[in-house]
């Protein structure tokens, strides 16, 4: 796994990244709110581990710019604040679990392999949704009949749709995903990559560019689909 830890105090830092780091994962380190989503821009994170008393900007902050930029990683929160009124806080703004400090350094990371896991293989080699399979390691797209290579910006694109089939993505939350910008650039780049990917794709086979859907006005989801095939 690719860990964002976000932890202002180093001496827990180095404990959390050491464990990570002995149990194969790795680990890059924000010590503060602002350098979190900073980090976070540059993408590539399984899992944010959260600190909730941060400098600059809090926890709490850093979830909600999270969430609210549409990210869908798991965000586990590691907090000396334990009182059932700050977990359920954590938890109303979209955190995926609370360990309260002190902690098990194993638990942490059982918790946040599991948590991972649960994604839906985001640590795995391949995706798979409505019958589509993506390679990750060639960046390969691929089904029972066909397969195309994507340019890479495809391939993100494809991949943010894949990690969470049925969910509507908006164009800022795409620009800010896949193309790392957080302001309305005034351009339809989404659009025009989503038909060139929709393109290659129905050129190779004509059943699958269509699973990509457009919800106008709004932005593109993966259809779900009841049964592959
Ligand atoms: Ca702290």
């Amino acid at each position: 796994m690719n860990v964002l830890l976000v932890e202002d105090e180093n001496r827990i830092a180095e404990f959390v990244a050491q464990g990570f780091s002995a149990a194969g994962h790795s680990v890059a380190h924000a010590g503060d709110g602002a350098q979190a989503l900073e980090q976070l821009a540059g993408g590539g994170y399984d899992i944010m581990i959260l600190d909730l008393m941060l400098p600059v900007k809090d926890g709490v902050e850093v979830l909600r710019h999270v969430r609210a930029g549409g990210h869908t990683m798991p965000v586990l929160i590691l907090s000396a604040k334990v009182e059932l009124e700050d977990r359920l806080k954590g938890f109303e703004l979209g955190a995926d679990d609370y360990v309260p400090k002190p902690f098990y350094i194993e638990e942490l990371i059982a918790r946040a392999q599991l948590l991972v896991a649960r994604r839906g293989g985001a640590t795995e080699a391949s995706l798979q949704a409505g019958g589509i399979k993506l390679d990750r390691l060639k960046r390969e797209v691929s089904w029972r009949d066909g397969s195309v290579v994507l340019s890479s910006r495809e391939y993100r694109l494809l991949e943010l749709l894949m990690r969470s089939p049925g969910h509507l993505f908006s164009r800022q939350q795409i620009l800010q995903q896949v193309w790392d910008i957080n302001f309305d650039p005034q351009t339809n780049v989404v659009d025009v990559c989503i038909q060139r990917m929709k393109r290659k794709i129905e050129a190779a086979d004509g059943a699958h560019g269509v699973l990509i859907e457009s919800v106008r006005g709004v932005g593109y989801r993966l259809k779900v689909q009841l049964a592959d095939g």
